[in-house]
């Protein structure tokens, strides 16, 4: 679906997806697609699914538990190590269901902080990014959404090759299972703020967060989830509704209409007006303060009078923003403000009464911005091998 992208190269807007139209539209989306010749995705299963499945296997409806158990709990990397379920069983499975196990193809540690960097191969062969940071309250991964992202905002890396496809929900999970069995750490706070626009993707958004947070899985708070999203208004006030408890990000970038459109092409469907009152609606349903994302880029968006025109734009709002300094990439000339410049933009803000920080750039020395490192991956697999652009097979 190129002609779906934003991150065509003359950049003019062509359209999003109607929520419903996605699945057909993007092809392997669903987790289940409901064809007769195609395996269920198990681990996209919730509990109750999967009581319904095993049951139809002629096995006894607690097995479900365990199973879910295995996968959710235990973080089995495939049939073979539930080894207290009956091997029959496990060959029923294995020949109805499809078992997602991410494929680790590098990770980066950082020698400055801890962070660490991971590509992983998805059954299709697909590569995907994750992050791991270490903070003072936990361990915080970053997991991608979708494989490429058609919203292509101008400073990303991630978006300039468009949209492969959506992740499944076991594919949004296993990226984070895979780094808790790694590490032998436990992760206890999760950001959506890799590769791709989770809104974009949102029943298997939706359904991954559910998974997650389940009591009967890794049992990660909601409170410890924070979203982030580029504006798509109908899904920001459809995700209002759900009432979870996570934090929504919007990336705002700019402080008016006009300059927001010149990094996201997204701005040329929504006007900015109708994004904030999405926001303010987010909070009156959920309760829970926003937080906005501002990257600031030299001589673009930096200035006194953007500081002035945001504080405008944000009065009265119940929120926190994000001061995040450009990463360069190479594809594009947008360089980071002078630290002076920065501090002097937060200032201004605090001065308005405003919740601000400059967030710390995390793990340097290990690859760049969101989506670099996928992409430093590509063209290397790219150039050896003359080989699928978005696959490591
Ligand atoms: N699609 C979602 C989430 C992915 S990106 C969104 O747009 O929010 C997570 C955050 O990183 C977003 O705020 C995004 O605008 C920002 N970002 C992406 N590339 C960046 C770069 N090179 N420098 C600074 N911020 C960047």
């Amino acid at each position: 679906m190129k002609e779906m992208n934003f991150a065509s190269p003359d950049m003019t807007y062509v359209g999003l997806a109607e929520p419903g139209r996605q699945a057909a539209e993007l092809g392997n989306t669903g987790f289940m697609t409901g064809k007769a010749d195609e395996k269920c995705d198990i681990k996209s299963c919730t509990l109750e699914e999967l009581t319904e499945e095993v049951i139809s296997f002629g096995e006894k409806p607690f097995r479900a538990k365990q199973l879910y158990q295995w996968m959710h709990q235990k973080l089995a990397r495939s049939y073979d190590e539930m080894t207290n379920l009956p091997k029959a069983f496990r060959e029923t499975l294995r020949e109805h269901c499809e078992y997602t196990s991410l494929l680790p193809v590098e990770r980066r540690v950082s020698k400055i902080d801890g962070t660490e960097k991971y590509l992983f191969c998805l059954n299709d062969g697909n590569v995907i990014e994750s992050v791991l940071m270490r903070y003072h309250f936990g361990n915080s991964v970053c997991i991608s959404s979708q494989v490429g992202c058609r919203m292509g905002c101008r400073f990303c890396a991630s978006t300039i090759g468009g949209l492969t496809r959506n992740l499944t929900p076991s594919e949004m999970l296993d990226q984070v299972y895979c780094i808790q069995r790694m590490t032998g750490e436990r992760v206890s706070h999760l950001v959506v703020m890799g590769t791709g626009e989770p809104l974009d993707n949102y029943d298997n958004l939706l359904r991954f967060l559910q998974l997650l947070s389940d009591e009967n899985g890794l049992h990660i708070s909601q409170r410890n989830i924070t979203v982030s999203t580029c504006g798509l208004v109908e899904n920001i006030r459809r995700l209002a509704e759900e009432r979870l408890q996570i934090t929504l990000a919007l990336s705002l970038h700019a402080s008016s209409q006009e300059k927001r459109k010149e990094l996201m092409p997204v701005a040329y469907r929504y006007e900015l007006d109708d994004v904030l009152d999405a926001c303010r609606y987010y909070f009156e349903q959920t309760g829970r303060r926003m937080t906005f994302e501002y990257s600031l880029v030299g001589g673009v968006n930096d200035t006194q009078a953007d500081a002035g025109q945001l504080t405008g734009l944000l009065k009265g709002m119940n929120c926190h923003i994000n001061l995040i300094p450009v990463n360069p990439i190479r594809e594009r000339e947008f360089v980071q403000p002078d630290r002076r410049v920065m501090e002097a933009f937060k200032n201004k803000l605090e001065k308005y009464g405003i919740n601000v920080t400059i967030r710390r750039e995390m793990g340097r020395d290990i690859a760049g911005a969101c989506g670099q490192l996928r992409k430093g991956y590509l063209s290397r697999t790219k150039d050896s091998a003359g080989e699928d652009p978005n696959g490591c097979t």
